[in-house]
This record gives structure tokens, C-alpha cells and sequence, in this order.
């Protein structure tokens, strides 16, 4: 599933290329989790020019020039592709759009988990109720040790649950979550109220750095994802636990441990990670 490094370098690829173009046509199957029916689409899309493509959470923005909207997600598997048009849908192709150069550009997803939403008001005030109660941006100044702190103190949640939790922090997914919390030295079900303003600080830094760095790397390939041009991100390498059970904790040596949390597998090096 993408998470904010996939979403970001998603985001940049499609400001790249959409940034300036008119949309001369749309339409929909109906089969994406949220979706739009195709005459609704057409009649809020066309002749519309594209100023930007931002980023909130793990939505993507498409901002027109008249400040109204599509809100997009990629759900589990989504994925954009831009190519000329000729006429024929790609497997999966859920909607698409006419661009005035003669693109298509097609939104594709297997498992359709991904949305697509209209947002005729100001975008970008994220008034829109997909877009309200969403938590801190992590790579803002607003994310830091003290508002980690501030916002985690009635909380028994375990850290990595609480971290993962989009109303606390958006886009920090199973990967990251977990790729920080090892960096920061924190067992991964500490009750996140436990974490003094040290340790808050120490694993709001390592966020940013891990989530930096994947960004850097175009994100990560664990199966589906890709970015609009088809390639893939190259972070898989770089993570240190995730994924990586049996194998030798790269500081330490002993073995990385799995722990199933709430449905989802944490990884963490028990000495280098101690529950406290
Ligand atoms: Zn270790």
C-alpha cells in the first residue's frame, strides 16, 4: 500500500506532466471504492486547466486554475498512467482523463480500494470532509518531539499503532512505522504515553529522516506500486527491519523479531528495541 514517500513521489511525477493542461474529457466505471459517475465527471472536468497537483495525507490533490478540484487516493493498489490516447482502456483502467495534447491519462486499480471525488469549493482550504480530521503532516515543522509529546499523553495505544493512525499522523504506513521505530530505539508496543519528551523527539526525527530518505529513493516496491512512469522505488534495500524476521539486526546482530499488532506485523531487534 502506498504511503507517503510512494504518494509524494506519485504527486511529483503527475504535477510534472499535468501542470498547465486543459481536460477536454472524463469518465468513470463506478467501480472505484468512492467514484463519481461518468456525466458527473465529465461535467466538472471538462475545460478545466490543471494549475497544480498537490499533496494532503495520502490524498492527491488536482487543483484547477478556478481553485475547485479532484480528490484522489490509491488506495491499495492504484496507479496513474499517462500515455497518448488511443481510444482503447488499459486492463484495469477505472477512469480516465482527456487532456487538449491528446494524452490519456488513466487511472488503473486491481483491487479498486482507490477513490476519486469532486471538490467544486476552494481545494486546497481542505474543508472537504475527506480531507478534515486528518492528523500532522510529518515532514512539517508542526511534527516535532513536543507536539508528538503534547498529542500522545492520554494514549495507551502502542506506539507503532498510534503512529500509524491518520487522525495523529498522516502517511506513516506499516513501513515507515516500523523502519522509525527502529531507528529511534523504541519497542514497537510501548504504550505511547509511556515515551518521555526524549524519546518523542527521538522518534519524531526519525520519522522525517526515514520518510526523507524513501522519498529520496522514489518510494518503495514491496509488490504494486509504481510511480506514473512505470519505474520503481528503490528504498526496499534500505530498510533495516521491515520484512526482515530471522535476518541479523544490522546494529546488534541478534535476531529481528515479528510481532502481529493489531493485525499488523511489527519488526523489531529486541535488544537494540527493549520494551520499557
Ligand atoms: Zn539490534
Amino acid at each position: 500500500m502506498p504511503e507517503l514517500p510512494e504518494v509524494t513521489t506519485i504527486c511529483r511525477s503527475l504535477d510534472r506532466q499535468l501542470r498547465g493542461q486543459v481536460i477536454t474529457g472524463a469518465a468513470s466505471c463506478g467501480r472505484l471504492r468512492v467514484d463519481v459517475d461518468s456525466v458527473s465527471l465529465q461535467g466538472f472536468c471538462a475545460g478545466k486547466c490543471i494549475s497544480a497537483v498537490t499533496r494532503r495525507a495520502k490524498y492527491l490533490l488536482v487543483v484547477f486554475t478556478d481553485r475547485s478540484g479532484l480528490i484522489l487516493h490509491l488506495g491499495m493498489t492504484g496507479s496513474f498512467v499517462i500515455t497518448p490516447d488511443d481510444g482503447q482502456a488499459r486492463p484495469y483502467e477505472r477512469a480516465y482523463f482527456l487532456l487538449a495534447d491528446g494524452r490519456r491519462w488513466r487511472f488503473c486499480d486491481i483491487r479498486c480500494f482507490g477513490s476519486l471525488q469532486l471538490c467544486p469549493g476552494d481545494i486546497q482550504s481542505c474543508t472537504h470532509p475527506a480531507l478534515a480530521d486528518l492528523g500532522l503532516e510529518p515532514l512539517t515543522g508542526d511534527f516535532n518531539g513536543s507536539s508528538l509529546h503534547r498529542l500522545s499523553r492520554n494514549s495507551r495505544t502502542p506506539v507503532k499503532t498510534w503512529l500509524m493512525d491518520q487522525h495523529n499522523v498522516v502517511g506513516v504506513g506499516n513501513i515507515y512505522a516500523n523502519e522509525a521505530l527502529f531507528q529511534a530505539g523504541i519497542n514497537p508496543a510501548t504504550p505511547v504515553r509511556r515515551l518521555g519528551l526524549q524519546r518523542c523527539r527521538r522518534l519524531a526525527a526519525a520519522v522525517k529522516t526515514i520518510l526523507q530518505a524513501a522519498i529520496a529513493a522514489g518510494g518503495t516496491t514491496i509488490s504494486d506500486y509504481r510511480d506514473v512512469d512505470g519505474s520503481e522505488g528503490h528504498f526496499r534495500t534500505a530498510l533495516e527491519v521491515y520484512g526482515r524476521a530471522g535476518e541479523p539486526c544490522p546494529r546488534c546482530g541478534d535476531s529481528i523479531e515479528r510481532l502481529l499488532q493489531g493485525g499488523r506485523a511489527a519488526f523489531f531487534c529486541p535488544r537494540c528495541q527493549p520494551r520499557r
